[in-house]
């Protein structure tokens, strides 16, 4: 271990003062958490600290200290290393520069594993996204720009003038192009490295899903709200739960346009049969508003219907929003997502869904519950 270069966490701030003769008060301030700890200890200890530049071995710094304990030596790097308050140069910047600040927080954040380990478990994720929009087109690039290097788009539509102002990853030379092509050329600016695989089709009552979602893909975004997200996740859902894929239902949309979605991965969480029970107690009064189509058998009898204008029945406005209000829909859920996706042990499985309510200037909770008596999956 004595051997190695070590520096201190790039998130702490780190206070010395003056205890007694050689006695000093170390604080270490966690600028990512907030947290602080304090240790009372010798001088030449704060010195090494202070010292610590990742340029040196430990040994070749407390030799310019005069006289040291090995053993003492090594038991204070292993308790530094342990509180995550100093980490191995060699593990981090010059693996990774990409990424070495996203991985100082990781260090931080998730407790269980190395910063670097939770980069790597990112950067092997496959994110499969059906329906390609403000929300979900702005969670692809949080995602890439995170680490995320293997993408499937699904979207059947192109890029409309009225799109311009919420879809960030558009530009007006694209009007008129395919929406997944749009958001792959984005995200492969933004990494050479990313693969995309891109279906330019529509999600249909008869739609195969084995053909969409490989059997590699460790979390489908349904950002799928036409004719109403509810019956897409439905669908979606109960095909991911065969295949133990986790699901996560895009917020954002309709009235609830600044709103987080929901992971739904069974039995960890409600199934989407249950989180939709939840719904339906929740909304007895309310039914879901079709904006062109009011009513979703028609509309099923329609889309089998080649003689109807599909680009017309599809195209889909919605109530229309700010993008702030998408931005702050993809930034809240991609913050569960990254550390679901990372692996923390910490993450808390409750299916949650959050809204800020503009208005009233407050943050709400609705919590999705397993159905006891209703769901054998979920109570089984
Ligand atoms: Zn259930």
């Amino acid at each position: 271990m004595l051997n190695k270069k070590f520096k201190l966490q790039d998130t702490l701030d780190v206070y010395i003062s003056e205890v007694e003769a050689d006695k000093v008060l170390v604080t270490f301030s966690r600028m990512t958490t907030r947290e602080r700890l304090e240790i009372t200890t010798h001088r030449d200890v704060a010195t090494f600290l202070a010292r610590l530049n990742g340029e040196q071995t430990a040994t070749e710094l407390l030799t310019t200290l005069g006289h040291f304990d090995t053993k003492q030596a090594v038991t204070l790097l292993g308790f530094l290393q342990s509180k995550h308050l100093i980490y191995e140069v060699d593990n981090k910047e010059t693996e990774n520069p990409r990424y070495s600040r996203q991985i100082a927080y990781f260090d931080d954040m998730v407790l269980n594993q190395s910063g670097s380990e939770s980069q790597q478990k990112l950067q092997t994720k496959h994110i499969a996204i059906i329906g390609c929009g403000a929300v979900t087109g702005a969670m692809a690039e949080i995602l890439a720009r995170a680490g995320v290097e293997k993408f499937t788009l699904v979207d059947d539509k192109k890029v409309h003038q009225s799109d311009l102002h919420r879809h960030l990853f558009c530009r007006m030379n694209q009007i008129g192009s395919y929406k997944t092509d749009v958001l792959a050329d984005y995200l492969k600016r933004i990494n050479y490295k990313i693969e995309t695989t891109i279906f330019r089709e529509r999600l249909l009552p008869k739609t195969d899903l084995n053909h969409w979602i490989a059997d590699d893909v460790d979390l489908v975004i349904n950002g799928c709200d036409e004719p109403y997200i509810g019956h897409t996740s439905l669908k979606i859902g109960r095909f991911l739960q065969t295949k133990n894929i986790p699901m996560y239902v895009m917020g954002g949309f309709d009235a609830h346009l600044m709103s987080s979605g929901e992971l739904v991965f069974p039995p960890r969480t409600p199934c989407i049969d249950c989180c939709q029970q939840t719904f339906q107690k929740a909304l007895a009064d309310w039914k879901p508003t079709y904006t062109e189509v009011e009513k979703p058998d028609i509309l099923v009898k329609e889309i089998n219907d080649i003689s109807v204008n599909q680009e017309k029945l599809f195209d889909i406005g919605g109530s229309g929003g700010l993008s702030v209000m998408s931005l702050f829909s993809a930034n809240l859920s991609c913050l569960r997502i990254i550390q679901f996706l990372v692996g923390d042990v910490k993450f808390n499985y409750k299916t949650e869904r959050y809204e800020y309510l503009i208005d009233k200037g407050e943050m709400t909770v609705f919590e999705m519950m397993k159905q006891a008596k209703f769901c054998e999956l979920c109570n089984g």
